[in-house]
Order: C-alpha cells, then sequence, then structure tokens
C-alpha cells in the first residue's frame, strides 16, 4: 500500500479486505456497487465488512471499529437493534413481497402522518434517488412547467435531471456532471449557488413562469455541511410560493434525523414537496415522498403523473421502517442523541481551541463534520477548500488504526447513534485527538 510516512500507528492489517478487493474488481466496476465505496479519496483499500453490532463493525481481518459512518445515515439506532431485527425476523415467515398492499404500508404511513405534519399524503419507493426523481415529475406535472432549479453543492441523488452542475455565471443553464446525461436535460436544470439571495432573484427574473420547482437539502449535507440561515430559507420559501413555483426540500438526510419533521421544522416552514429515504426504512432500502392531499393528487392513479414500483412498500422493508421509526418516536429521543452530540463537539471544539488547529467543526442534530478551514460558518460549496481534503485522509488513516471508521471522504458528514455509549464517545475523542496531533504536527 502506497501510504504516506506520517503516522504514530501501525497501519491494520488489510489483507483480507485487500483479496477481496480485487476479486471485487473484477466483478463490479471499481470494485464496487456505489462509488465513494471504493476509498479514492483515502489511504488505502477499502474495508470489506462482515458485521455490525450497536455502533460497533467488525471487518473481514477482524478489525474493530466504532462507526461514525452508520451506512451513511440509515443507522440512527446502530447497527443489529434489537427490535428492528425481530420486526424484519417475524415477517421473513409470512413472504418476502406480494406486489399487493398490506398493513404494514398504512402502519407506517399513520408513523409518520401522526407525527409529521409537513405532509399529508405519502408514496413508499425504494430508494432516496427515486423519491426524488418522482418529485421532481410531479412538481413539473402539477405545475405543467419544465425547469428546475438545484443549488450547486447538494445532492439529491442519481437521477438524470439532477447530475448537473453549475455553469460559470450568476445564473445559468447546468452542465452535465456525468457522461450520459443529455444536454438536453441539463438545459431544463438551473444551477446556483447556496446562500445566495440575488441569484435566486436572477433565477425568477430570467425565467419568469418558467419554474416548476426549487430544489434544496433540508440541510445540505452531501458536501460538507453547508448550513444555511433561517432568513435566506424563509427568503426561498416566499420567493418560490410568489412565481408559483414549489419548494422541494430533499429530507433524504434529515427526514427523522433532525426528528420527524426534519428541517422543515429546524427551519419553521412549509415546504411543498418533502423526499425522504436513509432512516425511514430502518436499514432496508425505503425512499418516500409526500405533500399535500392537492398536489399528492396528480399522482397515478388518481392523477396524470405516473410513478409507479414493484417492490415498493415492500413487507420486509416496512416492517423495519416501522420498529425503527417506532422508537424515534418515543419521547426525548431526539434531545438525548442532539445532547449527546453537542458534548461530543464541545469537547473536540474546546481542544482545537487550545491547540489553535485550523480546524471548524460544524453540526446539527446528531450530524457534524470537519471543515479544515478558518472559516467557521462554510454555507456555500465553494468555500470549501479542496486542498483542505488532504488533511482529513491523514486524519481518517489515523482514526482507522485507532479503530474508529469515519466516511471515505472530507466531504462526508459523520453521524452519532443511539447505540454509541459514553465509553465509544470516549474513545473516539481521545483518537480524534492524538489524529489531529498528527495531521498538524
Ligand atoms: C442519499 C441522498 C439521496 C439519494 O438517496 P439514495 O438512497 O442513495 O438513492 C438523495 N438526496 C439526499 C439529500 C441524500 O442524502
Amino acid at each position: 500500500m502506497n501510504y504516506i510516512m506520517t503516522t504514530s500507528t501501525s497501519d491494520i492489517s488489510r489483507k483480507k479486505s485487500a483479496e477481496l478487493f480485487e476479486k471485487a474488481k473484477a466483478y463490479f466496476p471499481g470494485g464496487v456497487n456505489s462509488p465513494v465505496r471504493a476509498f479514492k479519496s483515502v489511504y488505502g483499500t477499502p474495508l470489506f465488512i462482515e458485521r455490525g453490532d450497536k455502533a460497533h463493525l467488525w471487518d473481514a481481518d477482524g478489525n474493530e471499529f466504532i462507526d461514525y459512518c452508520c451506512s451513511w445515515g440509515p443507522l440512527i439506532l446502530g447497527h443489529n437493534n434489537e427490535e428492528i431485527r425481530e420486526a424484519v425476523q417475524a415477517q421473513l415467515g409470512k413472504g418476502l413481497s406480494f406486489g399487493a398492499p398490506t398493513a404494514l404500508e398504512n402502519q407506517l404511513a399513520e408513523l409518520i402522518l401522526n407525527n409529521n405534519k409537513k405532509i399529508e399524503k405519502i408514496r413508499f419507493v425504494s430508494s432516496g434517488t427515486e423519491a426524488v426523481m418522482s418529485a421532481i415529475r410531479l412538481a413539473r406535472g402539477y405545475t405543467k412547467r419544465d425547469k428546475i432549479v438545484k443549488f450547486e453543492g447538494c445532492y439529491h441523488g442519481h437521477s438524470d435531471s439532477l447530475l448537473v452542475k453549475a455553469g460559470s455565471g450568476l445564473v445559468t443553464f447546468g452542465e452535465t456532471s456525468s457522461a450520459g446525461v443529455p444536454q438536453a436535460f441539463a438545459d431544463e436544470t438551473i444551477v446556483i449557488a447556496l446562500n445566495d439571495k440575488k441569484a435566486l432573484e436572477q433565477v425568477f427574473a430570467d425565467f419568469p413562469g418558467q419554474i416548476a420547482a426549487v430544489i434544496i437539502e433540508g440541510v445540505p449535507a452531501n458536501n460538507g455541511l453547508l448550513i444555511q440561515d433561517k432568513d435566506y430559507i424563509h427568503f426561498l420559501r416566499d420567493i418560490t410560493k410568489t412565481n408559483g413555483s414549489l419548494l422541494i426540500f430533499d429530507e433524504v438526510i434529515t427526514g427523522f434525523r433532525l426528528g420527524f419533521e426534519g428541517a422543515s421544522k429546524y427551519y419553521d416552514i412549509q415546504p411543498d414537496i418533502l423526499t425522504y429515504g436513509k432512516i425511514i426504512g430502518g436499514g432496508m432500502p425505503v425512499g418516500a415522498y409526500g405533500a399535500s392531499h392537492e398536489i399528492m393528487g396528480s399522482i397515478s392513479p388518481d392523477g396524470a403523473v405516473y410513478q409507479a414500483g414493484t417492490l415498493s412498500g415492500n413487507p420486509v422493508a416496512m416492517a423495519a421502517g416501522i420498529a425503527a421509526l417506532s422508537i424515534l418516536a418515543r419521547p426525548g429521543f431526539y434531545e438525548g442523541l442532539e445532547k449527546t452530540t453537542q458534548a461530543f463537539v464541545e469537547e473536540l471544539r474546546a481542544y482545537i481551541a487550545e491547540k489553535n488547529y485550523e480546524l471548524n467543526i460544524s453540526t446539527i442534530g446528531s450530524i457534524f463534520w470537519f471543515a479544515f478551514s478558518s472559516n467557521a460558518n462554510i454555507q456555500r460549496a465553494d468555500e470549501i477548500d479542496p486542498t483542505s481534503m488532504e488533511k482529513y485522509k491523514v486524519m481518517h488513516r489515523e482514526l482507522l488504526n485507532r479503530g474508529i471508521y469515519f466516511g471515505p471522504s472530507g466531504y462526508e458528514v459523520g453521524f452519532i447513534s443511539a447505540a454509541h455509549t459514553e465509553e465509544d464517545l470516549k474513545t473516539t475523542l481521545t483518537a480524534i485527538k492524538a489524529a489531529l496531533d498528527l495531521v498538524f504536527q
């Protein structure tokens, strides 16, 4: 392995993982079924995971880690949660899929709709990508307009309309960010910077009566953690309403992470369409989108916007979602998790201040992000310095060696789950401090 020389620890064995990765490269593009798993932005080969329990992971070489990736967010209750496991096991004996309605779908919908007043009707799909893709089609069908506006630094899954990045200039048509996306699709997506009221005003001035929807992540958390000002989000809500455009809040990460009403509650706004994924399925593949009765009335078979799925509302996945959300709905769940996260981040901030390291940690709910920058309030994608990612790489390797598993890219946020014990967090804090001493030595 081509490691740099600065390390205070010896590297963990990745022998079995490396062998498995060699095989996988023959089977899958890049050896993986989702690109970021390939560890391209950090040192070494990806770790092949064998099992997880509570906040801990074990890889094929028998290394144990405390996990802060949490399957990229879904595992707010940690790995192998007993109540989720038992609910899934109970369903397994009854069949895996029927392609017909089940009471389980009603149950999960009731749990959500009773605790989330931002939506009146919901449709289950199988991933976040599918949820957002469907929400975009719904917005276009409902408004009878074609153009959508997205923000640089927000990720909404890999559907064609959203694999678009900003061109040059304040307000421009997007450029495709993936081969295989027709320019004609990108021409319908306008990409602007976050936290920029002028750009929003300009968009609506340039394309009057043409914008179906503006889509934003509840709290942008896929390209750093870019927490937007309340004032800006309210401006966004108002300007979309004034212009007859819908506001889509993509809450695939923030939904059920910042509470049942996600970032919509945090910002105290009513978006028009909301999308969910990740936590909603308790670790199984579930996504969803929801809106008012009126807007959802456009979806087939009630309305003219087609959307379907062979495995949508899958009974095993519904059982996992019901078990997970039942736990999250218990009084005090989110308050407890947020307090734990605050204490964790505060201790790190104190250490960083004491050592005067050029690093800031942003946090909201149980999400946190290391910004290797002197800017304590990064709100736009272009405020992130790509060269700072070298520091994350060094930290990531050092943390793996010390038994701490973070997402394999400095643009990824970390998640604290309800399964992280005080001891887990204490061990982690010690490891992070040592890793930072190395990064800034
Ligand atoms: C993860 C994510 C998606 C895509 O969800 P998948 O289940 O990976 O398809 C969409 N939007 C946001 C905000 C996400 O974080």
